[in-house]
């Protein structure tokens, strides 16, 4: 019998091309394997099979080192496909169109599928305009994709909402009574208020099915009318039902950066920060200068849920604070910390002469005393960096690290 592998380079969802590409080589009576790849260095431990498929769904540094290991584990012998690979790269027509094999991952607590592709918009920081181009139904029904005793389902729509057929989709899923999570969010632009009493009539729901939730985005300030105007109908999903995707460390200022923040708080919605993650060819281009008010009033902000997500943000702000000024500002460092991870605050008071009081002060021109010794510390490559650029930026990218934290964005379900 002729043998599959497929090699999952960094889905957090099961891959939804795999389970498609399982489908069609069991119907050929092939045996199928799933690998999830485990690790970004060194030498992947190489199996044994006729042939060897993989997709990588994020542009990210360790989903690339993850791909060149397989690439110099199987040469030539591996295929490559997803959005972290290749934006034209398509699964064939008769492929996509087969029901996926939720075996391969063992999985059963929810369907994943489309019924449309593509959006009409064109944000720089999302891949969906260039791979999927504008908006269109597909031939795709949930049969194409939810098992006939499946209640639940992860839609991954990419702008569900601005379908003009959706009154009709959202009639669907009331009338299959499915439990449904809105995985990529929807678009607050097209919520109207039939739109929103439909939506009520479904059951929605957190990406574990685990409470009701229902899920927005606010990438940029100038798009927060539309939920100043949509407020009674955000209000109407319930109270800690609406979860805001937002998007930060693209190409806005602190000061917009606020604006939304400031919103979401206003609103009692429940907010979800997430840092870009680059896409080929797109790096991130934050204005200059980025900090543009008064940064005390962000520290000051809090929120009444995803306490951990917002500090992600904070310890962000803390990289680019040094980054731009050559110190860490000690009112923020002290926020960082006044939770979770409190132990880690010595690693700053430990280095008092890193921190200062002066908010906005420039001290690049002055390494913090140790600076070298600090990176000395941590080898060779990182001395470049100090002599490159006074330590101040070198010392930025890796101070989670140092300081014992990981930097680990959290990221928007794709496939
Ligand atoms: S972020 Fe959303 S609205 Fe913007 S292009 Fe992507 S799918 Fe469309």
């Amino acid at each position: 019998m002729k043998r599959v592998i497929l090699h999952d380079i960094d889905s957090h969802i099961p891959n939804l091309a795999l389970m498609k590409l399982s489908t069609h080589y069991r119907n050929r009576g092939w045996e199928v394997r799933l690998l999830r790849v485990p690790r970004a260095k060194g030498k992947h431990p190489a199996f044994e099979g006729d042939l060897h498929l993989a997709s990588a769904v994020f542009f990210t540094d360790v989903s690339r080192a993850r791909l060149q290991a397989l690439q110099d584990t199987y040469g030539n012998r591996i295929e490559v496909g997803g959005s972290g690979f290749s934006l034209e790269k398509r699964l064939s027509p008769d492929i996509d169109a087969l029901f996926p094999d939720y075996s391969l991952y063992d999985h059963s607590l929810y369907a994943l599928g489309f019924l449309t592709r593509g959006c009409n918009k064109r944000c720089s920081f999302c891949v969906v305009p260039a791979k999927e181009g504008r908006l269109k139904r597909l031939a795709y029904s949930f049969d194409d994709f939810v098992p006939p005793n499946q209640r639940n389902v992860m839609l991954l729509d990419d702008n569900l909402l601005a379908f003009s057929g959706v009154e009709s989709l959202l009639e669907e899923m009331i009338r299959r009574r499915y439990a449904v999570n809105f995985s990529q969010t929807l678009d607050i632009a097209y919520l109207s208020e039939e739109k929103a009493a439909l939506l009520r009539q479904i059951d929605y729901q957190s990406a574990r099915f685990s409470n009701r939730m229902i899920y927005f985005s606010l990438n940029y300030a100038r798009t927060n009318h539309h939920f100043a105007d949509r407020r009674d109908l955000l209000r109407a999903f319930g109270e800690d039902c609406v979860t805001v995707v937002c998007i930060y460390g693209f190409d806005t200022s602190l000061s917009e950066d606020y604006q939304r923040f400031h919103l979401l708080r206003r609103f009692r919605l429940i907010p979800f920060f997430q840092e870009y993650w680059p896409i080929r060819g797109v790096p991130s281009r934050l204005p200059a200068p980025f900090f543009d008010m008064d940064l005390k009033l962000m520290i000051r902000l809090t929120f009444r849920a995803n306490g951990y997500n917002w500090e992600k943000y904070l310890r962000w702000l803390n990289r680019r604070y040094f980054e731009e000024f050559g110190r860490f500002y000690r009112p923020l460092v002290e926020v960082i910390f006044r939770y979770n991870y409190k132990h880690r605050l010595q690693w700053y008071l430990d280095r008092a002469d890193w921190m200062t009081d002066e908010m906005y002060r420039d001290f690049r021109d002055s390494p913090p005393g140790g600076a070298r010794t600090f990176l000395a510390g941590l080898g060779t490559g990182r001395q470049a960096g100090l002599q490159a650029s006074n330590g101040i930026r070198e010392i930025a990218a890796i101070f989670d690290e140092a300081a014992g934290m990981n930097s680990d964005p959290l990221t928007r379900a794709s496939v």
